[in-house]
């Protein structure tokens, strides 16, 4: 199955397709968790990622395309993949579908999550990262141990992401409003969108999604 999970920054999308990975039996394509790999080893095009991200713009279509091409063409994402944070242009949806269609594959469903934007400040303004094994948490909602060491991999890198300071979510909106959303309609003329309410528990939003999506689950 190849479901793109579509919305604003902090609408949970990294969230729900490390949830979904298990139900779905797909890895997740986040092109966000890639760029930031890539930035933390210090390579030219890490830099050349940084100097968009930091700012809240979004990374330009060409360099997004060479990530993304690597990937679909490895061994992990031959069944499907579950795209988060991708694509986030029109150009970027065009490019997809060729790619995808040149392997006999179409995407199956688009999953766009629905939440305001009070909510998006509320999640991301207190999100915390491991800048190790990339384990997140929040300081009200799930706060890291007091101890200061993820939980996941025992790093004491716990961070607040440069891109979650209000002012750069506020920016990354912007771009999600005038770039991002347009992608929306490429996808309804194919008519594989559904909505869901972003907004409630992770177990229940998982449910809203796999309900809409007509997959059968256990829980
Ligand atoms: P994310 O973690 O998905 O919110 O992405 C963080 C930042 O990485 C974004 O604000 C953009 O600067 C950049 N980025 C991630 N994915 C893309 C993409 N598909 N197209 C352009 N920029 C991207």
């Amino acid at each position: 199955m190849d479901l793109v999970l579509f919305g604003p920054p902090g609408a949970g999308k990294g969230t729900q397709a490390k949830l979904l990975v298990q139900l779905l039996g797909v890895p997740q394509v986040a092109t966000g968790d890639m760029m930031r790999s890539e930035r933390a080893s210090g390579s030219e095009l890490g830099k050349r990622f940084d100097e968009f991200m930091s700012v809240g713009k979004l990374v330009p279509d060409e360099l997004v395309l060479q990530l993304i091409e690597g990937t679909l063409a490895s061994e992990t994402a031959r069944e499907g993949a579950i795209f988060d944070g991708y694509p986030r242009t029109t150009a970027q949806a065009e490019a997809l579908d060729k790619l995808l269609s040149n392997m006999g594959r179409t995407i199956d469903h688009v999953v766009s999550l629905q939440i305001t934007l009070d909510h998006i400040l509320d999640r991301v303004v207190g999100r915390r990262a491991c800048f190790n094994c990339g384990q997140t948490y929040h300081l009200r909602y799930s706060p890291p141990p007091s101890s200061g060491v993820c939980s996941v991999c025992g790093s004491s890198q716990i961070k607040q992401r440069k891109d979650d300071h209000e002012d750069v979510v506020r920016r990354r909106y912007e771009a999600y409003k005038s770039e991002t959303e347009p992608v929306l309609s490429h996808y309804e003329a194919k008519g594989v969108v559904v909505r869901v309410d972003g907004v409630g528990e992770l177990s229940e939003v998982t449910s809203r999604i796999t309900a809409a999506i007509g997959v059968e689950t256990d829980g």
